[in-house]
């Protein structure tokens, strides 16, 4: 047994819940790459999938900072340096409460495979803290931001680790994490992607995940022979950069996404979703999904408390694509059935893992299109990554240039990951194409740069 499966047994027998999530991840992978791992036996011989596993290291902090009533708080802090075989250490930071060691492993892990399927040269991490912005003053997010840079910045570089947003990290805390690291190193550089466009930022960052999700499934739909989105009804979850940015892309295509969610409830307006309410809603005023009712009474609200049991009331809408874009695991097994029963044709992941295993096994049985997150939201990384290439040549390239790229960035990783799929006897399963995929260019690395 390998120390992956063993440590996954570890967690049947108990191990701490915090991993379970990791597991997850990691499981999903072993049984994708096991046709590879049978192909070829040098992937064993260099115990490839034990030191994947494992990230490089994990760093640990304690962030201290005062609220707006000079209440000192603490906070913990994290960076998961998983690997850096294709290149520098790349992956965003996440501010929720929920965050823990195990959430980001599972992050980083993922984040190391969609790396390589962008086919650019960047390395995997992820981090973040158990801290939440949600009602915090400006302020007290600056305090935060500057406490928790004076420890990241020892372990970070534009050569070492290059982090950027996730949940609860946008703009604003971006702007205010690089003022600290530029006071304490002195130093204006490339230190972290999804910077505010006017100190370094690059245009389209903000939208490229959400868009990405969006170019990578019309791709995924002609490759499987499906009609585009164009004029069909579309499910989205989330009310964040993705999700936004994923609604913002279908209306300009000419579907119709009729959903939004966020931590309290669900907005279903059937004439489509109003765009620029919802960006006012979410990254202005910061508020809640209900609001949407007043300028739009005639859209409905689900709140929380009146979900199914064991079911997203998003996921029992109809429509012709779904694009789960809130967090891990939101769409379950139930939800998978109600999006079979209503003729969903085709489900992206622009959220990490937002499909549970059992939710992807029905969409998958049933025949629908199924886009991983590892592929279908890596637009997000591979923007920052350009980021880095603007920030390193001291240039600006034009929105036409980055959504070209981006575009044709998405186009190539589908189409990557549905011939590995095809060669190695899964056709269609564009989850273990993608984990394929990501995990021979990780693993060929490895094995070239030696142990
Ligand atoms: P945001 O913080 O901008 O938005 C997250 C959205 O999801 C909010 O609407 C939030 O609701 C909702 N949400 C968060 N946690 C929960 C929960 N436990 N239950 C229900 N709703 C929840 O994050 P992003 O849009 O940046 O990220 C969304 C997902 O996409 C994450 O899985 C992230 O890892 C992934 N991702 C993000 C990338 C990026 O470029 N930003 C890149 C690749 C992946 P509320 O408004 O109430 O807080």
């Amino acid at each position: 047994m390998s120390i992956a499966q063993n440590k996954i047994k570890t967690l049947e027998d108990g191990d701490c819940n915090e991993n379970k999530v990791f597991y997850q991840a990691m499981e999903e992978v072993i049984c994708s790459i096991a046709p590879l791992l049978e192909s070829d036996d040098k992937y064993k011989k260099y115990s490839i999938l034990e030191r994947l596993v494992v990230p490089d290291r994990i760093v640990k902090f304690k962030v201290t900072w005062m609220d707006d009533q000079q209440n000192i708080k603490v906070n913990t802090g994290y960076r998961v340096q998983f690997n850096n075989a294709l290149g520098p250490y790349k992956g965003g930071l996440r501010f929720h409460p929920t965050v823990n060691e195990g959430i980001l492993k599972f992050l980083g892990f993922e984040q190391i495979l969609k790396n390589a399927l962008t086919g650019l040269p960047i390395g995997g991490g992820k981090g973040g803290s158990d801290f939440n912005p949600k009602g915090k003053s400006d302020f007290e997010v600056m305090k935060f931001c500057s406490a928790f840079m004076t420890e990241l910045h020892k372990y970070i570089g534009p050569r070492i680790d290059v982090p950027a947003g996730d949940i609860g990290v946008g703009g604003r805390e971006i702007g205010y994490l690089f003022g600290e690291y530029k006071k304490i190193t002195s130093s204006f550089e490339g230190v972290l992607t999804g910077k505010p466009y006017f100190f370094g930022g690059s245009l389209m960052r903000p939208e490229a995940t959400g868009y990405g999700a969006v170019y990578f499934t019309e791709s995924m739909l002609e490759m499987e022979g499906k009609n585009s989105l164009n004029g069909k009804i579309c499910a989205v979850s989330g009310a964040g950069n993705v999700a936004l940015h994923a609604i913002e892309k279908l209306l300009q295509l000419g579907a119709i996404p009729v959903t939004s969610t966020d931590s309290q409830g669900t907005i279903y307006d059937k004439r489509g979703i109003d765009i620029e309410l919802l960006k006012v809603l979410k990254l202005e005023e910061r508020t809640s999904l209900d609001k949407y009712l007043l300028i739009h009474p005639e859209a409905k609200y689900i709140p929380v408390e009146e979900y199914q049991e064991g079911c997203h009331a998003v996921w029992d809408i109809p429509c012709y694509a779904a694009f789960p874009c809130a967090t891990q695991n939101e769409l379950t097994e139930n939800d998978a059935r109600n999006l079979v029963t209503n003729g969903c044709v085709s489900v992206t992941e622009g959220a990490n893992m937002p499909s549970t295993p059992e939710a992807i096994t029905i969409i998958q049985s049933h025949g629908l299109c199924f886009g991983p997150a590892k592929a279908a939201n890596a637009g997000g990384v591979a923007v920052s990554e350009f980021e880095m290439a603007q920030n390193a040549s001291m240039s600006k390239w034009s929105f036409e240039k980055v959504d070209e790229k981006l575009k044709l960035t998405m186009q190539e990783i589908c189409k990557r990951v549905a011939l590995t799929a095809k060669d190695y006897g899964v056709e269609g399963n564009y989850v273990d194409g993608a984990n394929i995929a990501g995990f021979k260019k990780v693993a060929d690395a490895m094995i070239a740069e030696g142990i």
